[in-house]
C-alpha cells in the first residue's frame, strides 16, 4: 500500500498528542523529533525535512495551538495543513488550449511508466472530462514502444498517430497535431523517447520538439518507488526542459512516500496525477489535502465516493437495496455487487480511505484476503441458476458437486451459506427497525 510505513509512525506519533488539553513546548518538541524521523525514515529529502519540521515547531508552538480549547487536535491540524503544502496546496488542472487541440508533452526515463501513463490520461481525459484525445508514438528508436502504444490505443480504443522507427519525432508530432486539427480531436498526447539515464542527446531532442510544437503542457513521468532518485530526475529534466507538471507513478507499491513528498518541495512542480497501478483506469488526480488525510489516516471520502460513483451504477445499486430489504437478495446479486466493489480497487487500499478504518484493530490486523473471496466468487459461480436463487435447495450431493467444481471444500461452501443466510437475516432486520422507526414519525 501506499505510503504504509510514514502513514503507521506518523499515526503513532500524533495519537499521542491528539487528546491532550495541554501542549507543551516539551511535548511539540518531541514530537516533531519523530516527524522528522518518520520523515527521513520514508526517504524525504532532508533538506525538505528540516523547513517542514521547523514550520510546524513554528506553528505548534504559537497562538493558534497554545491559546486553542483543543491544542492536541490544533497540532494535528497543523501537521495536515503542512503536509498538504508539501504536496502542493490545491490541486492542480490540465491546461485546456484557447485553440484546440491542447498539445502534452510526455517524457522521461525508460521504464519510469511513460507510454502506460500515456494511456492511462488520454483514458481519464475521454472518461472524466469527455474529451477526444489522439495518442501519438514519437519515440522513434524503440518499435516496441511504438507496438506498445498502438497496442494500448486499441484496447481503448483510440486512434494512435505513428510513423514506424524511420520518420522525425519534430515531424511526427507536426504531423499528428495537424490531423488531429482535421479530424477535431481536442487533446494530442505525445509519447516521447526515453533513455535508461539522463543524457545530452535525449534533451537535445526534446527540446527540439518543445520549441517546435509549444505543448501546453509538458509532463514528466517518475517512478514513484525509485524515492529521491525521482526527485533527481525530476531537478534535472526541470532545469532542461521546465516541466509544468510531474505524474508519479508505481504510487501502489510505494510503502516510503519520499518522492511523493520531497518533488514539489524540491523543483516547485506539482504532482498533477498518481499511478495507482498496470491497468488502464489506475490513474488518480492528485489531491495533495486527501493524500495528506490518508497519510494521517483521517481517510479520504471524497476519493471513496468518487470511485463508487465511477463503478457502481445507481439505478442498479438502489435495485439491490431494494431486494434487500425485501430479503429477496440471491447469490447472483451478491457476486454482482462483489463485482462492483472490486472494481473499485484492491480492498486494502478502499479501507484506507475510510476515516479511523486503520485504527480498528479487527480491520487493520484482518488480513484481507484476496484468495479467499475468490473462493466466494467460484463457489457461486459452480452453482446453477436455480441454487443461486434458491439456497434452500442445498443438499450434501449438490454442496459435494459445488465444493469440487471450485476447486474448494464442502464446509466453505456451508460457510458461505450460513454467512448469505444469516446477512438476509440482518438486512431484514434492519429493514423492520427503520419501518418501524417510520411508524413512530422518528426521522433520522
Ligand atoms: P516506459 O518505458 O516509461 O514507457 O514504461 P512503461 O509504460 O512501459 O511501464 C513500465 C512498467 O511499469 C510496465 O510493466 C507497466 O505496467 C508498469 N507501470 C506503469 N505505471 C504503473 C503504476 O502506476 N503502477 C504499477 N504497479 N505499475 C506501473
Amino acid at each position: 500500500m501506499a505510503f504504509e510505513g510514514l502513514a503507521d509512525r506518523l499515526q503513532n506519533t500524533i495519537q499521542r498528542i491528539k487528546g491532550k488539553g495541554k501542549v507543551t513546548e516539551q511535548d511539540v518538541k518531541e514530537m516533531t523529533r519523530e516527524v522528522r524521523l518518520a520523515l527521513l525514515e520514508a526517504d524525504v529529502n532532508f533538506k525538505v525535512v528540516k523547513d517542514f519540521v521547523k514550520r510546524v515547531k513554528e506553528r505548534a508552538v504559537g497562538q493558534e495551538v497554545m491559546e486553542s480549547l483543543t491544542p492536541g487536535q490544533q497540532v494535528i491540524k497543523v501537521v495536515k495543513e503542512e503536509l498538504t503544502n508539501l504536496m502542493g496546496g490545491d490541486e492542480s488542472k490540465i491546461a485546456v488550449a484557447k485553440r484546440p487541440p491542447t498539445v502534452i508533452m510526455m517524457v522521461g526515463l525508460q521504464g519510469a511508466g511513460k507510454t502506460t501513463t500515456t494511456g492511462k490520461l488520454a483514458n481519464h481525459l475521454r472518461k472524466k472530462h469527455n474529451r477526444k484525445p489522439m495518442l501519438v508514438a514519437a519515440d522513434v528508436y524503440r518499435p516496441a514502444a511504438i507496438n506498445q502504444l498502438q497496442t494500448l490505443g486499441k484496447q481503448l480504443d483510440l486512434p494512435v498517430y505513428a510513423k514506424g522507427t524511420d520518420a522525425n519525432p519534430v515531424d511526427i508530432a507536426n504531423e499528428a497535431i495537424a490531423e488531429a486539427k482535421e479530424n477535431h480531436y481536442d487533446y494530442v498526447i505525445i509519447d516521447t523517447a526515453g533513455r535508461l539515464h539522463i543524457d545530452g542527446e535525449l534533451m537535445g531532442e526534446l527540446q527540439q520538439i518543445k520549441d517546435n510544437v509549444q505543448p501546453d503542457e509538458i509532463f514528466l513521468v517518475v517512478d514513484a518507488m525509485t524515492g529521491q532518485d525521482a526527485v533527481n530526475v525530476a531537478e534535472s529534466f526541470d532545469e532542461q526542459l521546465e516541466v509544468s507538471g510531474v505524474v508519479l507513478t508505481k504510487l501502489d507499491g510505494d510503502t516510503r512516500g519520499g518522492a511523493a513528498l520531497s518533488i514539489k518541495a524540491v523543483t516547485g512542480k506539482p504532482i498533477k496525477f498518481a499511478g495507482m497501478g498496470e491497468k488502464l483506469d489506475q490513474l488518480e488526480a492528485f489531491h495533495p489535502e486527501r493524500m495528506a488525510s490518508r497519510i494521517l489516516g483521517m481517510g479520504d471520502v471524497l476519493t471513496l465516493i468518487e470511485k463508487a460513483q465511477d463503478n457502481v451504477d445507481e439505478k442498479r445499486a438502489k435495485e439491490l437495496e431494494e431486494k434487500m430489504r425485501s430479503a429477496s437478495f440471491t447469490f447472483d446479486d451478491f457476486l454482482e455487487q462483489m463485482g462492483q466493489v472490486r472494481n473499485m480497487g484492491p480492498l486494502d487500499e478502499l479501507l484506507d480511505m475510510i476515516p479511523g478504518a486503520n485504527k480498528m484493530k479487527g480491520l487493520k490486523n484482518a488480513q484481507i484476503d484476496e484468495k479467499q473471496i475468490s473462493h466466494v466468487e467460484a463457489i457461486i459461480q459452480s452453482m446453477t441458476k436455480k441454487e443461486r436463487q434458491e439456497p434452500s435447495l442445498m443438499n450434501a450431493s449438490r454442496k459435494r458437486r459445488i465444493a469440487k467444481g471450485s476447486g474448494t471444500s464442502v464446509s466453505e461452501v456451508n460457510r458461505l451459506l450460513k454467512q448469505f443466510e444469516e446477512m438476509k437475516k440482518m438486512m431484514k432486520q434492519m429493514s423492520n427497525m427503520q419501518k418501524g422507526k417510520k411508524g413512530k414519525g422518528m426521522n433520522f
